[in-house]
């Protein structure tokens, strides 16, 4: 079996013509001979809106939360109505799209009469985003002549119970994916189910983190050794920048897992920093691919990728990060010290993106909306703290600076005009990151890129789309 993982993103399935051209993708994939297993995430912004319903209710606005519903509704209701004429046997899909609100409204009223949004409640509510796209997509993918059967992800997907950041067990998935996915493979249907959910042993609902659809992709095609995993978004594959940030940006043709792990991890929203792992287990390459562009070849992620005249592969940037400076009067570095610091962090789950340290001080990163009142008042029991938001981590990766002379340098040349406070080059030798003001990231995006992909290398990055853009530009 030619089994391929394809995993739509939100702007992917955001109106009838985007999941039109989905239907479009998944049979070109059908007809070659593959057996696809489609993982869809919730239209896009719905996860947003769902979170504001949310948010309202647990303030008390029942008629704000229960308004949003409404517009939801009318939004699903409407792309179902464009995509699907013909009666589709057992429940009317217009019948599911109902139910499915009219369970939302009940939580959303049951919220606001309790006022407290606990992370379980939350994932219950954000999970009708995946749960009502998913049958809209099975559907329209019937009508277009596909066999399409809906799968609950929560039957497949089965993770631990940290709400809203649940991890996956992964024996588990893989049992449940070769009960439930297998069987309507073997008999020629395409799986359709929705990204970013599961649920813990107790059946109740979890979610995988923001942008967590990506990581179901990884984790059933993981699970059932898929040939492929496809990553399909809108923009033609991992981009040497985010290209919002930098419309020169171009695609890079192949990369390695380790690459685009890190540059996920350090912010590069294209993929879910968990992703990669699921593949990288067992060598399942994944592809990064544009449905408003399918005809483009995407980025290949694989376990080694070819050697690069060009010293970097993207850059990356994460923003909303908080320094912590910690200072201690007398000497830090003492032993133990680090270790009763950082059993602090863990005790409020806060992970830590950057340290420096000198001899009476530590400089950390977290992220802005870790507990940090908290965490700071704890922290204080060491030493004299403060934070400061605001800030931006900009990491560069590419695995040929191994090695190579004299590339700081030019880093810090190319952004001599920009107050940098602390750096870092990864243990891992392939990224090299800086923290800045939050308000000059962008900026320094743009002069890095212009620096270090003046002369790309045009066996790894695209060079044929810039000279295409530039002639159309007149340049
Ligand atoms: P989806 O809804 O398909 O999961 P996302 O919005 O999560 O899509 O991710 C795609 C977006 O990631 C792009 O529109 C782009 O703006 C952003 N992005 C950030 N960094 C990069 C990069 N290096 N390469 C490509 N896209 C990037
Ligand atoms: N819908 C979820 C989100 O917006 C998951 C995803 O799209 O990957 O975060
Ligand atoms: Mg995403």
């Amino acid at each position: 079996m030619n089994l391929v993982v394809m995993k739509f993103g939100g702007t992917s399935v955001e109106d009838p013509a985007a999941i039109g051209r989905t239907a479009a993708i998944v049979a070109g994939r059908v007809a070659m001979g593959k057996s696809p297993v489609v993982v869809v995430s919730a239209m896009a912004k719905v996860t947003d809106q769902l979170l504001c319903a949310a948010a309202a209710a647990s303030q008390g606005d029942r008629t704000g939360a229960l308004a949003i519903s409404s517009r939801l509704r009318s939004r699903h209701r409407d792309t179902a109505a464009c995509l699907v004429k013909s009666a589709d046997g057992g429940p009317t899909l217009m019948q599911i799209i109902d139910d499915k609100f009219a369970g939302l409204d009940e939580i959303l009223r049951g919220l606001a009469a309790i006022r407290e949004l606990t992370p379980r409640i939350s994932d219950l509510i954000v999970s009708h985003g995946e749960r009502i796209s998913s049958h809209i997509v099975a559907a329209a993918f019937r009508e277009c002549g596909l066999d399409a059967a809906h799968l609950d992800a929560r039957e497949v997907i089965i993770t631990d119970s940290e709400f809203q950041k649940a991890a996956p067990l992964d024996d588990l998935i893989e049992k449940k994916a070769q009960e439930n996915v297998l069987p309507l493979l073997r008999a020629g249907k395409v799986p359709v189910m929705g990204g970013f959910i599961g649920s813990n042993a107790a059946g109740l609902t979890t979610t995988l983190g923001r942008g967590g659809s990506d990581y179901t992709g990884a984790l059933v095609g993981g699970a059932l050794n898929a040939e492929t995993i496809e990553i399909w978004t809108d923009v033609d594959g991992i981009m040497t920048a985010d290209p919002r940030v930098c419309p020169d940006a171009l695609r890079v043709k192949v990369i390695s897992f380790e690459e685009a792990a890190e540059l996920a991890y350090f912010g590069a929203k294209v993929l879910h920093p968990a992703t990669i792992l699921p593949a990288v287990r067992k060598s399942v390459p994944v592809m990064v691919l544009n449905s408003r562009n399918a005809a483009n070849e995407g980025t290949r992620i694989m376990s080694t990728a070819p050697h690069c005249r060009s010293p970097f592969k993207s850059i990356a940037v994460k923003k909303k990060l908080t320094i912590i400076d910690i200072v201690a009067s007398r000497m830090l570095m003492t032993h133990g010290y680090m270790s009763k610091m950082f059993a602090i962090f863990d005790k409020h789950k806060c992970p830590v993106d950057m340290v420096s340290t000198s001899e009476v001080s530590v400089s950390l990163t977290v992220d802005s909306n870790a507990s940090l009142p908290e965490l700071s008042a704890d922290l204080s029991s060491l030493a004299d703290v403060t934070y400061e938001g605001k800030k931006a981590l900009v990491c560069m990766v590419g695995e040929d600076i191994r090695g190579q002379n004299g590339i700081a340098a030019q880093v810090f040349a190319a952004i001599r005009h920009i107050n940098v406070r602390m750096i870092s080059q990864g243990a891992s030798e392939i990224n090299m990151s800086f923290m800045i003001d939050e308000d000059d990231a962008d900026e320094a995006v743009r002069s890095l890129h212009a620096a270090f992909f003046r002369d790309p290398d045009p066996a790894v990055f695209d060079v044929e789309a810039r000279k295409q853009l530039s002639v159309i530009s007149g340049q």
